[in-house]
């Protein structure tokens, strides 16, 4: 079979999924991740050398998986691409070293992919629905730019100008934890287990807004930059509060959750509008990382976006943790770009980088 746009397969293992996805230009033809949540959870979070101990296990099968899936033989794949950076040095070091040897076994070019522009365009895969938004045509969605891109996960907060694909600029950054690393702190202190992000999201939906409050975080900083650590423990303050005044968590545990997530997405709000009135001639917001796996979140950053009359694109659930097929869709426009690597020992220097930026 022939196809039109170059078939690509990619690898990330950046944090604690191992996953390989098959492409088409940007269309994700299979994604699988092999999850670690449940062997992590007992540890209350990610431990790096179980990590890497289990992509290693798991990276042979999930490659045949995913070419399987795909109904593609690795001999017609045009390109292999792999995480190099951000995330956890020996575990992107497993993907990255598997991709490596595939593209030199088969001789096919390397792509080495930024995880946060996977995040970023995740929204840009052609498997993409819920928006409205995803232009088939290049043409259109080099008319998308200048855009903001705003990244939230349990490793990063980031605030981005994008000029183009491939130009990026970092207006603002959290200073000390990630939103995602704020929400699953909390949660352990409810006792959710680990990770407790989403459920202190569900928790949410139960709980009155206005009854228990927080401070904004940096509300009055000048800049684009996020904090979660002192929301953090004014969380801990109050649960200990609560609980010393004898009152049951069941009793506060809705209106606690709500309050949280409220003040969270106040903060992030105040920061993208500023960045818009300091960028009008931004044109699309960008949205990606696992902390939008919350709806309410994703609809909620919408509202803003819409009302500044930009263009809204986020993926599909199933693409916005961590996962190959978005790698897969940076690696396409690396691809466009001229990006990619065919020389052998060019391919073998290619190394981690743990704290890439964008
Ligand atoms: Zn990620």
């Amino acid at each position: 079979m022939k196809h039109k746009q170059p078939l690509i397969i990619a690898f990330d293992t950046s944090c604690d999924d191992t996953s390989v996805a098959i492409l088409e230009g940007r269309k994700v033809l299979s994604s699988v991740v092999s999850s670690q949540v449940e062997i992590h959870a007992q540890w209350g979070g990610v431990v790096p050398d179980i990590a890497r101990r289990e992509h290693e296990k798991n990276i042979p099968m999930v490659y045949e998986e995913a070419l399987k899936k795909a109904k593609i033989k690795i001999e017609d794949v045009d390109y292999v691409a792999a995480t190099y950076g951000p995330g956890l040095a020996i575990d992107l070091e497993v993907g990255l070293a598997f991709a490596k040897e595939l593209a030199i076994k088969y001789n096919k070019p390397f792509v080495p992919v930024n995880h946060m522009e996977g995040h970023m365009f995740s929204g840009l895969s052609l498997n993409t629905k819920g928006n409205g938004l995803v232009p088939g045509d290049m043409s259109e969605v080099e008319k998308l730019f200048p855009a903001l891109g705003l990244l939230i996960s349990g490793k990063h907060t980031e605030l981005v100008l994008v000029e183009k694909i491939g130009s990026y600029k970092k207006l603002g950054e959290t200073l000390d934890d990630a939103v995602g690393e704020a929400f699953d702190k909390v949660g352990r202190m409810l006792n959710f287990g680990y990770p407790g992000g989403p459920v202190v999201c569900e928790f949410a939906k139960k709980g009155v807004s206005g009854n228990i409050k927080f401070t904004i975080p940096m509300k009055n900083s000048g800049d684009m930059n996020f904090s979660y650590s002192g929301l953090k423990t004014a969380a801990l303050y109050k649960t200990k509060e609560l609980r010393e005044a004898g009152k049951q968590d069941k009793e506060w545990v809705y209106d606690f959750c709500r309050g949280f997530l409220d003040t969270v997405i106040d903060s992030l709000n105040l920061k993208l509008k500023m960045a818009l009135e300091r960028n009008h001639s931004v044109k699309t917001l960008f949205v990606g990382g696992g902390v939008f796996n919350s709806e309410e979140i994703v609809r909620k950053i919408g509202n803003i976006a819409r009302s500044y009359g930009l263009n809204y694109i986020y993926s599909e659930q199933e693409y916005r943790g961590d996962n190959a097929g978005m790698i897969g869709v940076s690696a396409y426009f690396n691809i466009l770009n001229g990006k990619y690597i065919s020389n052998v020992d060019e391919i073998r220097k290619v190394d981690r980088d743990p704290r890439l930026s964008l």
